[in-house]
């Protein structure tokens, strides 16, 4: 193993490049090199200015909320589709990766471009007949999605009034009503789902996969096997945890509801699947809030470590108005310094958080990536990395030594910090849990959708989560998640994230702070942590893919250690 404690300053991106999975170079000629390079010239020529019309249209559709602008949105995203569903000049990147593959090319970034392209490509080359069957289907489910609403007797109950009534009844029967209505929409759109499963996996069949799931694996560069192994690690290192943690919530939440922990059901926890921390410990994470401002605090903390974003938030739409997207996101407009947030910042712990969360993005971007990058190199390693910066300073807002450094007057400190530390804790443990249930049923679902899918995922919730099913309950409730059919085999990437996150705080800990204990860290004003990230974090771009970037920044494989050890408040 390398020591990563004495990395001269001047390693920059030439020294990165020796990161990069070897190929056997004796082959490589010239001629295969210049032909890669011609062909990604053509590319961004092409995709690069229609990618900057795509994220200025993102941009103003959902900052406006306008019919028009939504239309000019899905205009330039078709526009992008078309390039790269051409068949021709699929045929050539493909010729240009089997020659990657046998060691053709020697050039180190124009083989990870190739390689990056060919994913690209490859994935828009399903036969057009077939792909409109998918997205047909695909709406249809958005679609009974957005006009579902639960119903209760005859009464109907919007997302938020059902939440209320999980979050806030002590009528068993109530909730359990409430719970059931919410379930519904599962049995609705089952049969679509099927379908579109099956749809799915032949097309991952036509582009030479076993399943749908697998090809979704190799276009993340995530292998199977490492995985489920990754998954193994973390589910060993929560379960006593997280058993410990909901022993105290059942016991709250019992008590709260009249009656027994045994009788506790699916319906007790605050929201339908039990993926967040039920609010049982009733302190609110709010008061210090009320009264800062967020946006200083931000500019202050980033200015402080080397990471300024005033340029960010010059550009940013920030505050609630009327027709804009209720949400937050970032977004790097054209890999040349454009970068924007979108937020609807109210003076809370969440919009704290999440103004933090969105802000990591906002640095880890071509703000911080330099242009000796080539284009299609410069943007963030992996979705997995960039989720992971951003948590690794969202963290920070439930932080009392932190918000107290950074000039937030907390009024009961104690208080704050034992319920802040509390549900940061649980958040994470129960987080955890849940993405065990979602990664392990969807792998399942597309290997054999033909299954009792009902009872795997039931026995997949009794297992991970620890919560009972109810008895005799035959229905397709996992299809009342919208991620199963919206957002296939995309969750376990914000569990990586969030290993990411532990992994990157506690390499800082160690080669920043000289072994400082990772929980006393807390960055204020340290220039050496913009340093680390930007060395360690951001420079490599698309350069390194996620594995090797992580080895990089942290000197190790992507593993549940870390994320173990903040449990233990270590
Ligand atoms: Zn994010």
């Amino acid at each position: 193993m390398r020591v990563w404690h004495h990395i001269p300053r001047s390693w920059g991106i030439v020294a990165l490049l020796g990161m990069i999975a070897m190929t056997d170079h004796a082959n490589a000629t010239p001629e295969m090199t210049q032909r890669a390079q011609k062909f990604i010239a053509s590319h961004v020529a092409k995709v690069r200015p229609l990618e900057i019309a795509m994220g200025l249209a993102w941009w103003t559709a959902n900052t406006s909320g306008n019919d028009v602008d939504f239309q000019k949105k899905e205009q330039a995203q078709n526009a992008i589709d078309a390039v790269l569903a051409n068949r021709e000049t699929y045929a050539e990147v493909k010729a240009l990766k089997t020659a990657l593959d046998a060691g053709q090319i020697d050039d180190k970034l124009v083989a990870r471009s190739i390689q990056l392209l060919y994913m690209q490509y490859m994935e828009k080359q399903v036969d057009p007949e077939l792909l409109k069957k998918i997205v047909a289907r695909a709406n249809s489910v958005e679609q009974k999605f957005n006009v579902y609403r639960a119903k209760v007797g005859d009464k109907e109950m919007s997302d938020s009034e059902l939440r209320t009534v999980l979050k806030n009844s002590t009528d068993n029967d109530r909730r359990k009503a409430v719970w059931e209505a919410s379930k519904v929409v599962g049995a609705n759109v089952e049969e679509d789902l099927r379908e579109l499963v099956k749809l799915r996996n032949q097309a991952a069949k036509e582009l030479g996969f076993a399943n749908f799931h697998s090809l979704m694996l190799y276009l993340n560069e995530q292998d199977d096997k490492e995985l489920i192994q990754l998954f193994d690690e973390l589910d060993e290192l929560t379960k006593e945890p997280f058993h410990k943690a909901k022993a105290e919530i059942d016991q709250k939440l019992a008590a709260g509801q009249n009656i027994k922990v045994e009788e506790l059901r699916p319906w007790s926890y605050h929201d339908p699947f039990f993926q967040e921390s039920p609010a049982v410990f009733d302190v609110s994470l709010d008061a210090p809030f009320a009264k800062a401002d967020l946006l200083k605090i931000c500019r202050d903390f980033y200015e402080g470590i080397g990471l300024p974003i005033d340029d960010v938030l010059a550009r940013s739409d920030l505050y609630e108005k009327k027709g804009k997207s209720p949400h937050a996101f970032c977004t790097d407009i054209n890999r040349d310094g454009d970068v924007r947030v979108l937020a609807n910042i109210v003076p809370n712990e969440y919009w704290m958080g999440t103004m933090l969360h969105e802000l990591g993005h906002a640095v880890y971007s071509s703000k911080n990536i330099p242009d000796s990058v080539p284009y299609v190199l410069r943007g963030e390693a992996h979705i997995l990395t960039t989720e992971g910066v951003a948590m690794q300073f969202e963290r920070f807002s439930k932080q009392r030594n932190w918000l107290e450094k950074m000039g937030v007057a907390i009024p009961e400190p104690d208080k704050f910090e034992q319920a802040a530390a509390k549900v940061q804790r649980n958040q994470l443990l129960i987080f955890s849990r849940w993405c065990q249930v979602m990664l392990r049923f969807e792998k399942a679902m597309y290997e054999n959708p033909d299954q009792d899918l009902n009872k795997l995922w039931w026995d997949l919730v009794e297992k991970y989560q620890m919560v009972k099913r109810p008895e005799g309950r035959n229905s397709p409730d996992y299809a009342s998640k919208i991620h199963i059919c919206s957002a296939p085999v995309y969750y376990h990437n914000y569990m990586m994230g969030q290993l990411f996150a532990s992994q990157v705080h506690h390499a800082i800990a160690r080669d920043v702070y000289e072994g400082a204990k990772p929980n006393s860290v807390i960055y204020i004003g340290d220039k050496r942590v913009g340093d680390f990230m930007k060395k360690r974090v951001f420079e490599p771009g698309r350069t390194l893919s996620w594995k090797n970037l992580t080895k990089f920044a942290t000197g190790a494989e992507l593993n549940a250690k870390a994320f173990a050890a903040d449990f233990q408040g270590s």
